[in-house]
């Protein structure tokens, strides 16, 4: 701990680790497991993910269950959270939870301490807890900006997964950076680039660092339309969504990370006859891609880092 209450620059990773450890053995943590196939399409390796387990929903029914019976607020898991999931405070605003029915290890949601609601402008304080984590952990941010682009609690989350999203063998660390990385190689730092493999719109921002966010945004701003937010170290790409779900299967931002998950092989089914590009690309905004300006933000990157 730090004066200010923080944690020590340098040990994120090995406190979000003790906490999985712990969380596993008091039964905090309620992982699902899963089995990992790969599809190839459009460019992509696509890893798609089929819950072994109870499905997803039916486990936070039970969750909620259990706390309703424990008198707690049945409408937020995050006020009050749970300590036991909790990792470390971020920044005077934000702190880190570990997502209790995670698929991938050490996934962590980065909370407001006030309630703010998910569907406003995400804020320079959200930025610069972000930034506090990826400088910590080398993952993939992101933020599901609506219940249509995936989001499912209404307290204001964001969230970060560890690289690389699957194990040896299963492609790239981040499926879709290949597809990008010609485009960012040949980008101006902060300026909306588009991927022409990515037939849906999308604006994607090559940044050269990590530096304070200096947006001035009203309290009470909501984006102009639904969205996920994609953030690493050296991107950020904001694909506007027009639906949650595609055949059933729902699309949070790690779809446009390359990342699918479905319930059974019947949806698994679907996803391969579909095609995951196709399926991603029915959840977004159709239309020639066009480096418009992103939710919340201006051309020159001012809601994230250049
Ligand atoms: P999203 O569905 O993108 O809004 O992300 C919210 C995440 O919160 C989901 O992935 C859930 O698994 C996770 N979650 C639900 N209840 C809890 C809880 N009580 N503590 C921690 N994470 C939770």
């Amino acid at each position: 701990m730090t004066a200010a209450g923080l944690f020590e620059p340098g040990s994120l990773a090995a406190l979000a680790a003790e906490r999985v450890r712990e969380a596993r053995r008091n039964g905090a943590l309620q992982s699902i497991a899963t089995e990992l196939h790969c599809i190839d399409d459009g460019g992509i390796r696509f890893l798609v993910r089929v819950l072994a387990s109870l499905k997803q929903k039916q486990r936070e029914a039970q969750a909620q269950a259990d706390s309703n019976a424990r008198g707690q607020d049945r409408a937020n898991p995050f006020l009050p959270h749970d300590p036991r999931l909790f990792v470390a405070d971020l920044t005077p605003t934000h702190f880190c939870l570990l997502n209790k029915f995670n698929v991938v290890d050490s996934h962590l949601l980065l909370v407001t301490r006030a309630f703010e609601d998910q569907g406003r402008l995400l804020t320079p304080a959200d930025l610069d807890a972000m930034a506090v984590v990826l400088a910590e952990i080398d993952g993939l941010g992101f933020f599901n900006g609506g219940t249509a682009a995936g989001a499912s609690q209404p307290h204001k989350h964001l969230q970060l997964v560890p690289l690389p999203l699957a194990g040896e063998g299963h492609g790239p660390a981040l499926p879709i950076e290949p597809l990008l990385a010609p485009v960012l190689a040949a980008a101006d730092l902060g300026e909306p680039a588009t991927v022409p493999g990515l037939p849906f719109r999308h604006a994607l921002l090559a940044l050269g660092g990590l530096a304070a966010a200096d947006a001035a945004v009203r309290a009470d701003a909501r984006p102009a339309m639904p969205y996920n937010l994609l953030l690493t170290r050296r991107w950020m790409l904001i694909v506007p969504r027009s639906r949650e779900q595609v055949g059933g299967i729902g699309v949070n931002a790690l779809g446009y990370a390359g990342s699918l998950f479905v319930h059974d092989e019947a949806q698994m089914a679907t996803v391969a006859r579909t095609g995951p590009l196709r399926l991603i690309t029915e959840a977004a905004v159709a239309g020639a891609p066009t480096a418009t300006v992103p939710p919340g933000g201006s051309r020159r990157g001012r809601i994230g880092w250049t």
